[in-house]
């Protein structure tokens, strides 16, 4: 019989193959019927295929609409551009939703933290619009436009009224960037008009850094553009333990791809001891946008029971537990219930 679901798998580099078949543990105990479509990426793909994006990926991501993908690495100051870039642009997945939440039994400096970031994916200073004027002088374009701020805008705003949020705080530099941060806060505060059930207030960057630092439960719902939300996103991943535990959704207008906020985390590919939680938690996000609530429910109550006790946990929460032995806990309280 066919499975419910079929969804691209991309393990990715790094840690991703070590995560992801955790991953692929924890759903298979909670019965979910999904078929996986395994695709390589990166530098995987380049090395096998001969780019670090093969069109069969694209055409799979097309045809599914679904995809969970392990990190990606990207070669830092050379080498081919960011395969995470080129698929949120490919894909218009113009909307980065990563939910930063305490889980339960969790000792934080802050108590409990609930916030969402959501950041603009496709444009700022990502375009990728880099050239050397003459030799020892880069420019790199930061491109901000109307009708991408309006979309993020409303993304966060609309996602504020169906989630029950208060109040989302649009981040910028406008006291510096007038023209390219201020076009973002003048769509920000023309969007928000049209939102009277969410307040609405504005936070210069620098100074949203050391609030988050300080007193980070003010903040609800984050607006970003696209830098500064990759910043403030390891930032507040630091709030709730780490990148260990931080989901992140890009959503489009025709596909979804979920994935951890972490990297590929290269210092500990390889020694079965990366946390899988991140990409556990994204899955789950993609189950609950499957309509697969109970089962997403299930993952999440059996992820917080074996959490309560610290030596269950992974090294990078203090625990003793390598990746397997981790999702071998999760998934035989699931398979226990
Ligand atoms: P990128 O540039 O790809 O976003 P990064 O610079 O954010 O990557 P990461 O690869 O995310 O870097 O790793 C940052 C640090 O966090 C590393 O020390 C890494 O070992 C640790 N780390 C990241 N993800 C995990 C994880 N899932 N489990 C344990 N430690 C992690």
């Amino acid at each position: 019989m066919a499975a419910k679901h079929t969804v691209v798998l991309v393990p990715g580099d790094g840690i991703g193959p070590e995560i992801t078949g955790a991953v692929l543990r924890i759903l298979a105990a909670a019965g979910v019927e999904i078929e996986w479509e395994r695709h390589v990426a990166g530098t995987e793909s380049l090395a096998t295929l001969g780019t670090p994006l093969p069109d069969t990926l694209l055409a799979a991501i097309e045809k599914h609409g679904v995809a969970l993908k392990g990190p990606l690495t990207t070669p830092v100051a050379s080498g081919f551009p960011s395969v995470n870039v080129a698929l949120r642009k490919h894909f218009d997945l113009y909307a980065n939703l990563r939910p930063v939440k305490t889980l339960p039994g969790m000792a934080t400096h802050h108590g409990e933290i609930d916030l969402v970031i959501v950041r603009e994916n496709t444009e700022d200073l990502y375009s990728g619009l880099e050239h050397v004027v003459v030799p020892g002088v880069v420019e790199s374009l930061k491109i901000i436009t109307e009708k991408a701020c309006t979309r993020i805008a409303e993304f966060g705003f609309q996602f504020a009224e169906q989630n029950g949020r208060q109040t989302v705080s649009a981040v910028h530099k406008a006291n510096i960037m007038k023209l390219s941060d201020g076009l973002f806060l003048d769509c920000c505060r023309k969007v928000a008009t049209r939102h009277g059930s969410v307040a609405y207030n504005e936070v210069i960057v620098d100074n949203a850094a050391m609030q988050l630092v300080m007193r980070p439960r003010q903040f609800d719902t984050l607006l970003l553009e696209n830098l500064y939300g990759d910043i403030l996103s390891d930032l507040c991943a630091g709030l709730v333990g780490g990148l260990g535990l931080c989901p992140g959704a890009n959503l489009g207008p025709r596909c979804a791809i979920f994935e951890a906020v972490h990297g590929s985390a290269p210092d500990i590919a390889g020694l079965g001891v990366a946390n899988p939680t991140a990409l556990l938690l994204a899955a789950l996000l993609m189950l609950r946008q499957l309509e697969e609530r109970a089962a997403a429910d299930r993952i999440e109550a059996a992820l917080v029971q074996v959490m309560q006790e610290p030596a269950r946990r992974t090294r990078d929460l203090g625990g003793e537990a390598t990746t397997s032995q981790f999702a071998e806990a999760i998934a035989a309280v699931i398979e226990a219930g």
